[in-house]
């Protein structure tokens, strides 16, 4: 889960790393009286999950109550990126001396953590990784050895900061560790970490996306989940334990093992169709997980026929062919359903689809004719 800059920076807080004073308005009121608690000058930066908020006219400074009302006017509701912004962070403003780069992530071809730093930061990273790489100082970090402060030291003076941000920079980034490892962060990203006019250096902005794996030992993270825009199927999907993945097709698509689900994606555009989403009931799914997986897939109105694929191992035939049966009888199914069910008591579950639904269920015995087929029906079915 991506993190609100906003967020980002509270959750930075927890591990020591600095960053400046503010609060979150929704309104133009809250904004000013926020403005006013901070006290002159403030940014008013808008709070959506996109980069370059900066460039795209999301970031304002202002003097005044006057200014704040203009710009968080102008701001709140805006469309970033295709992303309509309801919150605004009001901090206070910085000035700024230098902007770098920092951040932590997991390269996953080396095992190892990986720590990136840069004395030319606030712009694009990407962009200046392609056109000036050496001035990204990186560095693999073994877990097993963690972030050591001569290794924090050594990658700063490598990327050059300026000597005055050195130290301070060097301790944030043990800091950013600390948060990347115990924060359980796939990313943690500074940029700009910037040194101020009068010496200090700290983090400007916040990009953050916890890793969702271990969101059982965060109950703190609830809070988050609240003000995350997911989907309503996905978010329905979620509520049910299934991993669901929207795509703009009009086949809907339920397999077992996210695996079988992509390439079932593919079979279905190798036959000419589009997947209109994926739904992955996991492995050793039950009756009652098809059911609710057959519920999710029909709440999205894109979809004209469902293509269920089972390969089955853990996941038993007949315990599938029950679910869908009772999916059946549960939700009302408007549009054709094709089943390719192999693996593990395949058989026994043909023969329960064949005797209670066998109106309603098309079933077919290999996954490329199940494809075409669901196609087909999916182009002649009228919603
Ligand atoms: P992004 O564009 O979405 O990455 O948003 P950032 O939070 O990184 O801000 C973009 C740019 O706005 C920064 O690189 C700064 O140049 C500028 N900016 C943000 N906050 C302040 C501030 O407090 N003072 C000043 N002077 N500039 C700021
Ligand atoms: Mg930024």
């Amino acid at each position: 889960m991506d993190l609100y800059e906003y967020q980002g920076k509270q959750y930075f807080a927890r591990f020591g790393i600095p960053t400046s004073p503010g609060a979150v308005a929704d309104t133009v009121d809250e904004a000013v009286t926020a403005a006013q608690d901070i006290g002159y000058p403030v940014v008013v930066k808008a709070q959506v999950k996109v980069g370059g908020r900066g460039k795209a006219g999301g970031i304002k400074l202002a003097a005044d109550a006057d200014e704040v009302r203009t710009h968080a006017a102008a701001i709140l509701g805006m469309d970033l990126k295709g992303h309509t912004v309801r919150r605004v962070w009001i901090e206070r403003s910085s000035d700024i001396a230098h902007e770098y780069y920092a951040s932590f992530t997991l390269d996953r071809s080396a095992k190892l953590h990986l720590c990136m730093v840069s004395a030319k930061g606030g712009v694009d990273i990407e962009e200046v990784a392609d056109t000036d790489p050496g001035a990204i100082a990186r560095r693999h970090i073994d877990p097993v050895d963690g972030m050591s402060l001569e290794v924090a030291s050594e990658l700063v003076t490598e990327a050059g900061l300026h000597d005055e941000a050195r130290t301070q920079a060097a301790e944030l980034l043990v800091k950013l560790y600390t948060c990347y490892v115990e924060g359980d962060c796939d990313l943690a990203e500074i940029n700009p970490l910037i040194l101020t006019t009068d010496g200090r250096v700290h983090a400007l902005d916040a990009k953050v996306t916890l890793d969702d794996n271990a969101a059982f030992r965060h109950p703190e993270w609830e809070e988050y989940a609240g003000t995350d825009t997911l989907d309503p199927r996905e978010q329905l999907a979620k509520q049910k334990g299934l991993q669901y993945v929207g795509l703009d097709g009009f086949v809907g698509i339920i397999a077992n093992g996210a695996g079988l689900a992509m390439s079932t994606c593919d079979v279905v555009e190798q036959v000419g169709g589009k997947p209109a989403n994926f739904l992955d009931i996991g492995g050793g799914a039950n009756a009652a997980q098809m059911a609710n997986a057959m519920e999710v897939i029909t709440s999205d109105d894109k979809v004209r026929s469902i293509f269920i694929n089972i390969f089955g191992g853990i996941t038993r035939g007949e315990e599938v062919a029950n679910g869908v049966v009772e999916a059946l009888g549960r939700v009302h199914i408007d549009v054709p359903i094709v089943i390719r069910l192999d693996g593990t008591n395949a058989d026994e579950g043909r023969r329960i689809l064949a005797e209670q639904v066998s109106d309603r269920v098309v079933s077919v015995p290999t996954m490329i004719e199940a494809a075409r087929r669901a196609t087909e029906l999916a182009q002649g079915a009228n919603r």
